[in-house]
């Protein structure tokens, strides 16, 4: 039996009627739901106007499970949402999301070498004409960026996208791997390309930690944070990089749900870099996660000895320094993981080779190469990692690895996730809140409690500090 079409304030009404039901009083619902109105409906795609973005913030951080329930009883499995949100500033009246009357531009990226100023992006947005730095650096393109296995099908993913950016299916387009793989080169060359095939695009390249401070700048005053809103929401390409960094941070969670919701709700194209899938990222909501899986998830592999070969050789090229076969396959036979690290005894040799006492230029031997490697390559990998404590701490209580995120108060339990917090805070460089989020979810004030909690029983317990003592060794001798 055929359905007759729906209008759309039919179609509104009758979800209406289902939140209704499922609220737990008519306070919420006369305050949050009864101003909204339809406005249009298009396949199944209904349109609502709301009041103001602060509604639209509310009802996706609050209601979007019964929003999306009561889509789908009316509209079916394919409903979808979307918002037309009015803000109303003292100057005029502004249809959001977009309004022909605000001009938007991007200057183009500039040449190589041309010395760009690191501005802080966030200009909050008025009427008048604005334009946007998109902060991406003009050496890391796709020529310089060596293609091999390791990383083949994410950049051709990426050079798909910067032909298409947000039409495809790729979107979010989401890159992860290692430290040091080449995942912000990566991202960053989209950009470049995007700007250069497109350059009428808002293209913004921006760290998660740069967003996060930027958001928590933004949110002590709600005039700033609706701006911080609009501004994002402005964007045609927005590239996030190491998103991680938002683990455990459930305001940043927020405002960035709302507007990954708008960008890809209106075709904009959205770029994201973590140092792990999205099925091992701890500390971020189920629903950002779902999103992350909803596009193209992109591997970058650790580079097998022939890339890390062209990848020297590359540099070699391009800043013209002599350098022998042997150099060359010898340092890519040491530095095996990182890229970064490469480039950094590159970097280091030639400047030895450059500026040293005798005035001239020295030859690079081999023997520098191993100095080097030594310094630089080996001292780094002293460093401790929260994965690290969490392992010898459960290793040596005895516990299996997941004990540590689960919710069990057991005694023994808590103290290996107290001595585990301790030590991420005492010997690594992560915030409170990504080792809250290491260990199973725990805010910031958790995790200064449970180090304040192992400080005192160190000091009064005598057993207990011979445990944390002997715990320390373990993971300073694992390295
Ligand atoms: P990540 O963001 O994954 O930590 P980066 O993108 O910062 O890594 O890469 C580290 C360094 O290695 C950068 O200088 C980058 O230009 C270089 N690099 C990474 N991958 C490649 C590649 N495939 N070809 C050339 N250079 C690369
Ligand atoms: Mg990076």
């Amino acid at each position: 039996m055929e359905k007759k079409a729906l209008t759309c304030t039919d179609a509104w009404n009758k979800c209406l009627k289902i939140i209704k039901d499922n609220l737990p009083n008519d306070s919420a619902y006369d305050t949050w739901f009864k101003p909204c109105v339809a406005k249009d409906i298009k396949g199944y795609m209904l349109t609502i106007s709301v009041p103001s973005p602060y509604f639209y913030e509310y009802l996706e951080a609050n209601y979007i499970d019964l929003l999306s329930f009561a889509l789908r009883a009316v509209l079916g499995k394919n409903a979808e949402l979307q918002y037309h949100v009015q803000v109303i500033n003292k100057v005029s009246s502004v249809t959001y999301p977009t309004n022909p009357g605000i001009h938007v531009k991007n200057p183009p990226v500039p040449f190589p070498n041309e010395n760009t100023t690191q501005l802080n992006p966030f200009i909050i947005p008025g009427l008048q004409q604005m334009e946007i730095d998109p902060q991406l650096n003009p050496d890391k393109t796709f020529s310089n960026f060596v293609e091999s296995d390791c990383n083949r099908f994410a950049r051709s993913a990426g050079l798909a996208i910067a032909e298409n950016p947000g039409k495809g299916t790729f979107n979010p387009m989401f890159v992860f791997g290692g430290s040091g793989l080449g995942k912000t080169h990566l991202i960053q060359a989209i950009g470049l390309e995007i700007k250069q095939k497109f350059p009428e695009k808002i293209v913004l390249y921006i760290t998660a930690s740069l967003f996060q401070n930027q958001y928590v700048d933004a949110q002590i005053y709600r005039n700033k944070l609706i701006d911080f809103l609009n501004f994002y929401q402005m964007i045609d390409v927005l590239i996030i990089d190491d998103i991680h960094e938002f683990a455990g941070r459930e305001g940043t969670q927020n405002a960035f749900f709302q507007i990954f919701n708008h960008l890809h709700q209106s075709g904009k194209q959205l770029i994201l870099t973590s140092d792990r899938s999205p099925v091992d990222l701890s500390g971020l909501t189920e629903r950002l996660l779902t999103r992350f899986k909803w596009g193209l998830t992109a591997e970058l592999q650790a580079p097998d000895f022939e890339t890390r070969k062209a990848i020297l050789k590359k540099r070699i090229y391009n800043d013209g320094i002599e350098m022998s076969d042997e150099i060359v396959e010898y340092i890519a036979s040491k530095v095996t993981t990182n890229i970064r690290e490469l480039e950094g005894v590159f970097t280091s040799l030639h400047a030895e080779s450059v500026f040293n006492t005798t005035k001239s230029k020295k030859v690079i031997t081999v023997e520098m190469a191993m100095n080097i490697i030594d310094r630089l390559v080996n001292s780094s990998k002293r460093e401790i990692s929260i994965d690290k404590i969490k392992r010898t701490v459960c290793d040596y209580f005895g516990l299996s690895l997941d004990a540590i995120y689960s919710k069990v108060r057991k005694r023994e339990i808590v103290q290996a996730r107290q001595i585990a917090m301790f030590f991420a805070r005492n010997l690594t460089k992560h915030s409170l809140a990504q080792i809250g989020a290491e260990v199973g979810g725990k805010d910031h004030a958790t995790v200064l409690h449970s180090c304040k909690t192992v400080e005192d029983l160190y000091e009064t317990d005598k057993t207990y500090k011979q445990h944390v003592i002997e715990i320390e060794k373990r993971i300073k001798n694992s390295l």
